[in-house]
């Protein structure tokens, strides 16, 4: 994280002692060590410095969003991309199917 940023949200809460927010010019970062932020506030109102400690989660990657179980996922994992000729294929099929779904999947099931 930028420390333009954390001094903006430093500047989002408000000095526990009057309750006035923090000034961007008044925020000073002492340091940081891995997801911690070290930060003097002065307060501008009644003059409090305070020590914020500003815990800064880093970005997990989450995991694929996807409404595949996980055999269907094995499955689209080691079948090839979809080529030109599986498109070609399908143009031809859709071209000839006279859009009987129930026949489509009755002939599906034998
Ligand atoms: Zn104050």
């Amino acid at each position: 994280m930028e420390e333009r940023v954390l001094r903006k949200l430093i500047c989002s809460i408000k000095c526990s002692s009057c309750g006035q927010p923090y000034e961007a010019q008044n925020v000073e970062v002492l340091g940081c060590s891995d997801e911690m932020w070290f930060v003097q506030a002065l307060c501008s109102s009644c003059h409090t410095q305070s020590l914020v400690v500003a815990m800064v989660r880093k970005e997990r990657q989450s995991a694929p969003l996807t409404d595949l179980n996980k055999s269907e996922m094995g499955k689209f994992m080691v079948s090839g991309a979809v080529s030109s000729d599986d498109l070609l294929q399908m143009h031809e099929y859709l071209k000839a199917f006279d859009g009987d779904f129930t026949g489509l999947f009755e002939s599906q099931k034998t």
